[in-house]
């Protein structure tokens, strides 16, 4: 087999606009804050991270992270069950289980490597892993390396995925949902997903990156939101580097579990332990989320405040109630003219493209932090109204009709 050329691939990628564009952060206009990153000499207010509560830039985890740094330095040195394994993970192994009631929870280096791990332990080649439509790429990963075959429900459809468990021909084993999808921002039909897992005896794994520390009564994410027991949900997957503005994920459930994950997932065993700093950097954060429960609100009321306003200014909405707010603009041309036009107007918000969504679905992605102010908010709201004339006028004249 001859190696194939790249640049035909890439020159695609460019006709098709779904070439994608890194650009870096070359500082931060305000300390203590990453709401106003500085790109190439200019800030722009960011409404594309996943800074949620605005501890991504706080000094409280930055200095938790130099205290540790001084006392274990910058490396683990191992993988977990080798010799990497420290009194800062354990530490924050032991809170997260407390943050989320569960006997125990064990750190991963990424979301990613959570879901590839927990997936790949608990299905297994003859079974079936059975995914939403829009499930995050790592639970589909996790199936192809479990060498079970899956099978994907419409979204959010949970009589679809009851029927396909109660039709199965092979063993459901796994049923696994993102708690809040996180290009559309909407909210997993959690109980009655619980319901049909239990009834057909098969693994509920929730994988709440994006609800974990935002919401819920206190905070514990869209299963608390939904009022499910451990029971209901055995399997929680929560991600770090998001509303706890760190770095990492964790796995929540019995202590069963948990020592089989120790034991089986591969992308646990086979890596080398997240540094003991992120570590205390994490702890820290949750700590602060815990404490300074404003946050949560804050993010939440932001949220409200865009919502009330884009419909006012007839910025198309959807029925996303959480920070993740998508404004579906039809086809990659309009979304990246779009994302250019909130650059030039001091705004970054990234267009999400395929294969990351369906093509057709482009969207931009705005989403809200406690970090932002609310004429930070009104400002983006304004821009949008605009550039959603403009696009609606020229998509009149391409079809022949009067702006
Ligand atoms: C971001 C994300 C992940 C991956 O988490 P990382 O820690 O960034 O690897 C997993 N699942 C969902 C739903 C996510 O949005």
């Amino acid at each position: 087999m001859q190696r194939r050329p790249l640049e035909p691939l890439l020159a695609q990628l460019e006709r098709d606009q779904l070439r994608r564009q890194r650009r870096t952060i070359e500082g931060y206009a305000t300390a203590g804050s990453h709401a106003e990153p500085v790109i190439a000499g200019r800030r722009l207010v960011d409404f594309s991270s996943n800074d949620y509560l605005g501890l991504a830039g706080h000094p409280g985890p930055a200095a938790a992270m130099a205290d540790c740094a001084a006392r274990c330095g910058a490396g683990s040195g191992a993988s977990h069950l080798i010799s990497g394994h420290g009194a800062e993970h354990q530490a924050l192994e032991e809170a997260l289980a407390l943050f989320t009631g569960r006997e125990r929870a064990l750190l991963f280096s990424t979301g990613y490597m959570a879901n590839l791990g927990v997936v790949s332990a608990l299905a297994q080649r003859g079974e079936t892993v059975l995914l939403d439509r829009l499930s995050h790429a790592s639970l589909i990963d996790g199936a192809l390396l479990s060498g079970s075959r899956f099978k994907r429900y419409a979204h959010a459809d949970a009589a679809r995925a009851r029927a396909l468990l109660c039709a199965a021909l092979h063993p459901t084993s796994v049923l696994a949902t993102d708690g809040v999808f996180s290009m559309d921002g909407d909210i997993a039909p959690l109980v009655e997903l619980a319901h049909a897992a239990r009834a057909h005896d098969a693994w509920l794994v929730v994988d709440d990156a994006h609800g974990i520390g935002v919401l819920g009564p206190t905070g514990r994410g869209a299963v608390e939101l939904a009022g499910l027991s451990t029971q209901d949900v055995p399997v929680l997957v929560g991600t770090l580097g998001k509303a706890f503005g760190s770095f990492g994920a964790f796995v929540a459930g019995s202590a069963e579990l948990i020592e089989l994950l120790v034991q089986k997932a591969r992308p646990y065993m086979y890596t080398t332990a997240l540094p003991q700093p992120v570590a205390a950097a994490t702890r820290a954060a949750l700590a602060l989320a815990e404490r300074e429960s404003w946050r949560r609100e804050r993010v939440l009321a932001l949220t409200e405040r865009f919502r009330a306003a884009a419909r006012a200014a007839a910025v198309p909405l959807t029925a996303s109630v959480t920070p993740i707010q998508p404004i579906a603009l039809g086809s990659a041309h309009a979304v990246m003219q779009a994302q250019q036009a909130l650059s030039e107007a001091g705004f970054w918000v990234v267009a999400i493209r395929a294969p990351t969504v369906p093509a057709g679905q482009e969207r931009l992605r705005v989403t809200l932090s406690a970090a932002h102010t609310e004429s930070q908010v009104d400002a983006l709201v304004e821009a949008l109204g605009r550039i959603c004339r403009e696009t609606a006028a020229d998509g009149a004249q391409e079809r022949g009709l009067d702006p």
